[in-house]
């Protein structure tokens, strides 16, 4: 048998790279997986169905915006509704921008907030109570390195990730007796679109080409000198959800081939 047939995860922001190879890790695992996120409504479709096949589990899809705390708790709530339990949730959609903070649009600063720090609130605060009846859940937040260090031209990012960490251990001591862990992951560079977006954007606020960008910048920050991989973060968060991970709580854990060692 599968060791998470049966359960139900939610994972945020799932349409694309590492949320979505975490949908992936957990439906081959058995897992029910909602899925969410932006995109072409018949590629979301077909990624769904695709899963589902491949995996022989229910896949399902729900649209929530995570800047919008009413489409989130209904994200929730649709979930519950079809399978009647929440064991696994993901918080885990994200933005990056990248700008000077004098320079940064209030908007951007605001919208990086809501969806890389507020949406993960929001989520537990209505997932919680289902898993408090359970008496078992697992609630993992996407961080970052940028959860324990800090890199110029990211004042909202990096604000919002070191908020990510103070949310997850404040909800791991609130829930340690009801057989539910919090925790983060904070991987060091993956190669997503989110990251090819910032080889861009990097390039143009520090006047580099790409390139670069690449060998100076990005990698230049991990002493691997490799990206992190997604089977590799797939493989950490599966120990997490695991019953052998259930007295790691309020973990903060780099996944970044020693960035933040330095
Ligand atoms: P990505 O751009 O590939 O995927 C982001 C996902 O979030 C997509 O599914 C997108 O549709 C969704 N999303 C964005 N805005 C949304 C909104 N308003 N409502 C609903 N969904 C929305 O990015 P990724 O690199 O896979 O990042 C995933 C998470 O991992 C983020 O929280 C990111 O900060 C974190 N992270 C990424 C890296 C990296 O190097 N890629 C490193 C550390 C942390």
């Amino acid at each position: 048998m599968k060791p998470l047939k049966d359960q139900v995860a939610v994972v945020t922001g799932s349409t694309s790279g590492i949320g979505h190879a975490m949908a992936e890790a957990l439906a081959a695992q058995g897992c029910k997986v909602m899925l969410n996120g932006l995109g072409d409504p018949a590629a979301i479709e077909a990624t769904r169905a695709g899963t589902a096949a491949k995996y022989g589990v229910d896949v399902g899809y729900h649209g929530a915006d995570m800047t919008k705390p009413d489409e989130i708790a209904d994200l929730i709530a649709e979930t519950l509704k079809a399978w009647g339990r929440i064991d696994i949730l993901i918080n885990n959609a994200g933005i990056q921008f990248v700008s000077p903070i004098e320079d940064f649009p209030i908007a951007k600063w605001d919208q990086i907030i809501a969806i890389n720090l507020s949406s993960a609130f929001h989520g537990m605060r209505a997932a919680i109570p289902t898993m408090k009846a359970q008496g078992r859940g697992r609630i993992i937040n996407l961080a970052s390195a940028h959860a324990l260090v800090a890199s110029p031209f990211k004042a909202a990012y990096v604000a919002a990730k070191h908020g990510v960490a103070g949310l997850t251990k404040t909800a791991a001591l609130e829930l340690a007796t009801f057989g539910i862990t919090c925790n983060a992951i904070c991987p060091g560079y993956v190669k997503t679109p989110l990251v090819d977006g910032q080889i861009a954007d990097q390039a143009k606020a520090r006047n580099m080409t790409p390139e670069q960008v690449m060998k100076d910048v990005i990698l230049a920050a991990q002493p691997t000198k490799k990206f992190v991989e997604y089977d590799q973060l797939a493989g950490l968060m599966l120990y997490l959800v695991s019953d052998a991970g259930a007295s790691v709580n309020g973990a903060i854990l780099p996944i970044d081939g020693g960035w933040t060692a330095q």
